[in-house]
């Protein structure tokens, strides 16, 4: 097996997991800008509702309205008609009948008024309320595009960015060797981006777990790569007055 340089891995290693730290950082700021766009047009679409509602509720309105202002003309005739028949009537005992029957529609038509006038308070009220949820609907839409650009915006900022570290990422790899690669990305993709740590206080700076002195030896002798038995992390030391 060829030997490696422990001391110029490390030294690449430092710089790559600069490197990566960016990265993770980046893609997850990029994982979240869709989810940005997709809450905002959530939000429109539920004004966009909420407009819709208030409309339906409005037709209905306008459709109880006409069917009562209807009744309230059939009402109508029929008292006019039944006052016409009520000069022609000969009998005391049917003269009081048939107004009484005109009382009767006379209170009807007294009900139905107040019913029309009930619906009409009602289409006012529905009618300013249509008037702001549209603003609010017409605000979400407003924002939704305006964010939406923004956040396009800034993806292809982070996506450039990316590209840039990975550009860097792919130069610095070449010079790496190929099992501590290996090793190096597998605890990368388990430990949240974070594969190569310093050593500080006779603790792991990954894990924060105490290093029996054996272990922080097996570092300064620089004979092998060292990981850190708790968490897996690949150790070095940054500066031997920390450790
Ligand atoms: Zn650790």
């Amino acid at each position: 097996m060829q030997k490696i340089n422990v001391e110029e891995q490390l030294n690449i290693l430092i710089r790559l997991q600069a490197l990566d730290a960016q990265l993770y950082r980046l893609r997850k700021e990029r994982e979240a800008k869709p989810k940005l766009i997709e809450e905002l047009e959530a939000r429109r679409n539920e004004e966009q509702a909420a407009v819709k509602g208030i409309e339906e509720k409005s037709k209905t309105n306008q459709l109880k309205r006409k069917q009562k202002e209807m009744d309230l003309q059939t009402e109508e005739e029929s008292v006019k008609k039944l006052s016409t028949q009520l000069y022609q009537i000969k009998t005391n005992k049917e003269y009081q009948t048939m107004q009484h029957e005109i009382e009767g529609h006379k209170a009807d038509n007294s009900l139905l008024e107040d019913e029309i006038l009930a619906i009409m308070e009602e289409a006012d009220s529905f009618s300013k309320e249509l008037i702001k949820e549209r603003e609010l609907f017409a605000e979400a839409e407003r924002r939704l595009n305006e964010d939406r650009k923004k956040i396009e915006g800034e993806i292809a900022v982070i996506d450039n960015e990316i590209a840039n570290f990975e550009s860097q990422r792919e130069e610095l790899t070449a010079q790496v060797d190929k099992k501590v690669l290996s090793q190096y990305e597998k605890v990368l993709a388990n430990r949240e981006g974070v594969a190569l740590v310093a050593v500080k206080n006779h603790a792991c700076q990954g894990c924060f777990i105490n290093l029996p002195p054996q272990v922080i030896n097996e570092i300064r002798m620089k004979d092998k790569i060292t990981v850190c038995e708790s968490c897996a992390r690949i150790l070095y030391i940054e500066n031997d007055a920390d450790v």
